[in-house]
């Protein structure tokens, strides 16, 4: 079975054509720059990576060049779009109407226009794609694939903020999550690596990249997350400040005379470590930096890690033990430092890292001692996978 996986940005459309039998990537790209000038595709297949301009006013023309790559020239990796049985469209947000991926009709892109107030930058330009993609690919089964379902399980305790109770009732105000797809993916290889049911398991996943959340996993389930009503919240991000406490908006606001639409572009856009450091959202510069001196870009990492570490000591608290710590995405899987500064002083808790086994990057990898009662994993994630088997499983039905 090949499945068409989708990631629509509202001037950007991913897409990653995978075929379930042995799980291959069978070709994928990127179109950039829908609707401005200057727009462009990258295409990867069969070890031909090429970018060419294009023309793209809308995703419908990008998703046209995407079948013409895909069927046509050195990146040609099937025949005819016949040949895909399936479309999986990552959505951000699916509020509390979808709990699990579904079936695309005209009732849930609906549904999802009426979810699009919940996340403004995100689920109108998910609709964009799916319209485009309908139009392009005429009757392939299509699956929305939220970012916020795996974490449907979590307990009103978890989910409630103590602001009036109206605010949840009529408009939907609670703690929702965000990385769903990730931190599914890895609990799942997690078990697979440690060989034992998932039911049985408490999981810590850390997905720790540009955006980070991280996911209190018990039993398979979500019972926690860091994310809250919007991906603003929880750990310091990249340029996003995570939880901070309200009462500096008023503050800052009248000090500087900004609206609270510009203060709330300030705490997205430049917050974070970057905001903290002055230097940069990325974190091999804070490292860089701060080996050559640089204070606040080490204060800005020790911040961070800071920040993870506590999480796992209050989700491990809230699921009465863990067995497992998960570390995924661009610095989990990458930054053996970080990883090393987190995990570290934990053997209160059972946790006794292994430096050498850490010195990796990558790979699925165990990264705790043999005698650590909480095992360390790094997994990579892989979300374009989880929404293809997703895809797949519910189109088999
Ligand atoms: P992601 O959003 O998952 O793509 O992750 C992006 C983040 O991963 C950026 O901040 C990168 O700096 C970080 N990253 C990637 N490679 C490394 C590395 N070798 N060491 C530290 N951070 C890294």
């Amino acid at each position: 079975m090949k499945v068409l996986v989708i990631n629509c940005g509202s001037s950007s459309l991913k897409y990653q054509l995978i075929d379930m039998d042995g799980e291959k990537v069978l070709c994928k790209g990127l179109c950039e720059r829908i609707g401005m000038e200057s727009s462009m595709i990258t295409h990867e297949a069969n070890g031909h990576k090429a970018t060419t301009p294009a023309i793209f006013p809308t995703h419908t023309e990008a998703f046209a060049e995407v079948v013409k790559k895909m069927t046509t020239g050195e990146g040609k990796c099937i025949n005819d779009v016949s040949e895909i049985d399936a479309i999986g469209h990552r959505v951000v947000h699916g509020g509390e109407k979808f709990k699990s991926s579904c079936l695309i009709t005209d009732e849930v892109i609906e549904t999802l226009r009426e979810l699009s107030p919940l996340a403004p930058l995100h689920n109108p330009a998910g609709i964009l794609g799916i319209e485009a993609a309908r139009k392009v690919f005429g009757n392939i089964p299509m699956v929305a694939v939220f970012d916020t379902a795996f974490h449907s399980t979590m307990p009103p305790k978890a989910y409630m903020y103590a602001i009036p109770y109206e605010y949840y009732e009529k408009y939907g105000v609670r703690r929702y999550g965000f990385h769903g797809t990730s931190h599914k993916y890895v609990a799942g290889r997690a078990a697979a690596m440690l060989g034992k049911p998932i039911e049985e398991l408490k999981l810590i996943s850390c997905h720790l990249g540009n955006g980070s959340s991280i996911a209190a996993v018990d039993g398979g389930k979500s019972v926690d997350t860091s994310m809250g009503f919007t991906p603003l919240a929880g750990l310091p991000m990249g340029t996003r400040s995570g939880d901070l406490d309200a009462g500096i908006l008023e503050y800052i606001m009248g000090k500087y005379g900004y609206d609270i639409k510009e203060m709330v572009s300030i705490l997205n856009k430049k917050s974070g470590v970057q905001g903290v450091s002055g230097v940069s959202s990325d974190f091999r510069d804070l490292e860089n930096a701060h080996k050559e001196g640089n204070e606040r870009a080490g204060l800005a990492v020790d911040m961070f890690n800071y920040g993870v570490k506590k999480y796992i000591g209050a989700y491990a608290a809230a699921m009465g033990g863990v067995d497992a710590i998960i570390f995924t995405a661009g610095v989990g899987e990458n930054s053996a430092s970080q990883r090393l500064a987190i995990a570290s002083d934990l053997e209160f808790m059972g946790v006794k890292m292994d430096a050498e086994a850490n010195s990796v990057r990558g790979k699925e990898t165990v990264i705790s001692a043999a005698d650590s009662k909480v095992k360390v994993l790094l997994i990579p994630t892989n979300e374009e996978l989880m929404i293809a088997m997703d895809t797949a499983s519910i189109v088999k039905g």
